[in-house]
This record gives structure tokens, C-alpha cells and sequence, in this order.
């Protein structure tokens, strides 16, 4: 099966695997797993932070983050495609006692001028506008990669108006290797920063919330409440230690991919996919609606042992990842060409995608 579903079906590979079977543990609640620790140390060298959490998942450090940016009361900012906003079952809400402010952007990303008249003036009648959320690289709003200098403008901008800044950087590293800017001027940007190490670079599991030793001990407890406090956790550690110093560099190859799948998409007669717009490891593309939707060609693909995932209505994505090779993205795209050919609209119709109805 070549899986282009998500960047977090990969499986870890047999050198991982021996990393994490020699790993060092102790435990981790004790502040006691040499692993966890040099991991916690490195990510925070790496980004010029103080202080960084292992944490189970991004969603679990995005939570972390927003309740550490603000207090119950307070709304956060954030373009209308961020997983915060949409893919976090209400965590802001529920967690944090935090309003989502959902806000068009450009390709999903927020500027100044998406900004600038949304922060609510200081009176009774208003919650506390707090915090602003950026997603780099964006994931459904189309695989985008911030400018550096247009984080920075923002960064800017939310100091001067009081407000706190948290990166969901699930694929943070992808941004670094297309964008050419380093871990360390990102984060400049931002107070918390949340880094999945599940997606690209191919651990099973764990995340990391990065920040000011202060934030970060409040970090910890709000981890603790969420369940997230780990023992031996180092065995995963491992895996993510062993990633960024094997997987980062290794990204091009999954943006060159995914560039190449966009390219031989674009070729198709019935498919609309854009390879100038392909900027990381996210392909996404739309069905002329004759031959069907994207769940009715999910199914087709599937069949002929191929996996995408509809996005709603006619729209697909395909997330290339250290799974997949440049033969499997020529066979994935011979496999939509030739569903496209035969037709797919026999296929059942099942809703539109997993993310609405
Ligand atoms: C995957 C992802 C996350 C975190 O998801 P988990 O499944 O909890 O690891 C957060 N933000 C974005 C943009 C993502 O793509």
C-alpha cells in the first residue's frame, strides 16, 4: 500500500527502533530520564529557548501552549484553517477557558493587515484578546511556508499590542529545510513553540513545547493535569533524538516528491493540481467534478493500493513522508490518472471528507 494519506503513517524504521531499544530511562515525572532531558536540551539549544517539554502529541503541546499564553476569559487569534482551531475537539474551550477567533488569511497565513483591527479594546463588554496563533508549515490551508520576515512582522506588531505569540510548528523542520531560515530566527518569533516529532520525521509518537523556563514550569503542571506526565519516557525520547540528527535534512527529499506528484497530477486531464504552489510535503488538488468527488476517488485509489485523503467536496490531499519513494509517487499518480480514465463515480459516496458533512 503506498499511504499518502498523512506525514504520520510512517513506521520507525529498524535504526530508530535499536536507538530507542538502547535508550538511557529513569523517570521522567522525577525529572530522573537522562533521555527525555537531552532531548528537552537539545530542541531548546536548537531553537535559542530556555526550556522545552516533551509532551505525548501536538495537540496535547498546542494545548499546553494556549494555556500557558493565556487565563480563562481570554481569545486567541487564529487563521480559520488552524489545527487549533478546528482539529482539537474544543481544547482552547475546554482546557483553557479560551475563545477561538477564526480569521481569513492569504494561504492560510496571518500578516499585520490580517491583524491589525482584531485585538478588542479594554472594556467590560469584551473578552481579553491574548494570544495569536500561527500554523508553519500550514497544513490544510495548502502546505505554505512563512516567510521569515513576515513572522517577524507579526511578532512585532502583537508586542507592541500586549499580545502573546504560540507557533503550531507540527511541521516545524519542513519549514526550516524549504524556507532556509534557521530553527533559531523562527523562534525568535514566538513565546511557545510546539514541534511534532509523529509527522516527518517519522517517530511513533511525541511532541515538544518550547519557551522561557518559566512558561515551561507551568507547561509541566498543565501537562500533568492533561495526563501527560510521563514515566520511562525516554524510550520515545530516543526515537526523537535519533530524528533530528537523521531525519531533518532528509525533508528535501519528501518537498522534492511532493513537488514531482504535483507536476504529474497537473498533467491529467480532470485533475487541477499546481506544482508552483507545492512549497513542502503537502499535495493538494481538486476533481473536475464530472468524474466524481475526492471520497468517491479515495475509494478507487484504495483499490488499486493507493491511499489519499479526501479534504471535503472535490478537494484531496496527498502528504508525502520517509515512507514513500519517487517509484511510489509515479505509481500513486499513474493510479489517479488511470481512475480518472476509467471513471470512479460508481464508487459509494460516503459524506464529503472527514472534516465535515
Ligand atoms: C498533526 C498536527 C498537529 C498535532 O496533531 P497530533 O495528532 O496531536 O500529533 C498540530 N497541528 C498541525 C498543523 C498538525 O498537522
Amino acid at each position: 500500500m503506498i499511504d499518502l494519506r498523512s506525514d504520520t503513517v510512517t513506521k520507525p524504521t529498524p535504526a530508530m527502533k535499536q536507538a530507542m531499544f538502547d535508550a538511557d530511562v529513569g523517570d521522567d515525572m522525577m525529572g530522573e530520564d537522562p533521555t527525555v532531558n537531552r532531548l528537552e536540551t537539545m530542541v531548546a539549544e536548537m531553537l535559542g529557548k530556555e526550556a522545552a517539554v516533551f509532551a505525548c502529541s501536538g495537540t496535547q503541546s498546542n494545548q499546553m501552549g494556549v494555556r500557558v499564553n493565556c487565563v480563562p476569559g481570554d481569545e486567541l487569534l487564529i487563521n480559520d484553517t488552524g489545527h487549533i482551531g478546528i482539529f482539537e475537539a474544543g481544547g482552547p474551550a475546554v482546557l483553557s477557558g479560551v475563545t477561538v477567533r477564526q480569521l481569513g488569511a492569504p494561504k492560510g497565513m496571518l500578516s499585520i493587515d490580517d491583524l491589525i483591527w482584531q485585538p478588542r479594546v479594554s472594556d467590560q463588554h469584551f473578552c481579553r484578546t491574548r494570544l495569536v496563533c500561527l500554523e508553519n508549515t500550514t497544513n490544510i490551508a495548502g502546505g505554505f511556508v512563512y516567510p521569515l520576515e513576515q513572522m517577524q512582522q507579526v511578532a512585532g506588531w502583537a508586542a507592541d499590542n500586549d499580545l502573546r505569540m504560540h507557533l503550531d510548528g507540527a511541521r516545524f523542520f519542513n519549514a526550516v529545510v524549504a524556507a532556509g531560515y534557521s530553527a533559531a530566527e523562527m523562534a525568535a518569533c514566538f513565546d511557545t513553540i510546539s514541534i511534532c516529532f509523529s509527522k516527518g520525521l517519522g517517530c511513533p509518537m511525541g511532541s515538544v513545547l518550547v519557551g522561557t523556563a518559566k512558561d515551561m514550569q507551568l507547561a509541566r503542571r498543565v501537562r500533568k493535569m492533561l495526563g501527560g506526565a510521563l514515566r520511562q519516557s525516554g524510550i520515545v525520547a530516543a526515537a526523537a533524538i535519533y530524528a533530528l540528527k537523521n531525519n531533518v535534512d532528509r525533508l528535501q527529499q519528501d518537498h522534492d516528491n511532493a513537488t514531482l506528484l504535483a507536476t504529474k497530477l497537473a498533467a491529467i486531464d480532470g485533475i487541477d493540481a499546481c506544482p508552483d504552489a507545492t512549497e513542502s510535503n503537502l499535495v493538494f488538488f481538486e476533481i473536475n467534478a464530472e468524474p466524481g468527488t475526492a471520497v468517491q476517488l479515495a475509494a478507487a485509489l484504495k483499490e488499486r493500493g493507493v491511499r489519499m485523503g479526501p479534504m471535503g467536496g472535490q478537494r484531496m490531499r496527498a502528504a508525502t513522508h520517509l515512507d514513500i519513494s519517487e517509484q511510489d509517487i509515479l505509481t500513486a499518480a499513474d493510479a489517479v490518472r488511470t481512475c480518472v480514465e476509467k471513471g470512479f463515480a460508481d464508487q459509494e459516496l460516503v459524506g464529503s471528507g472527514p472534516y465535515s458533512k
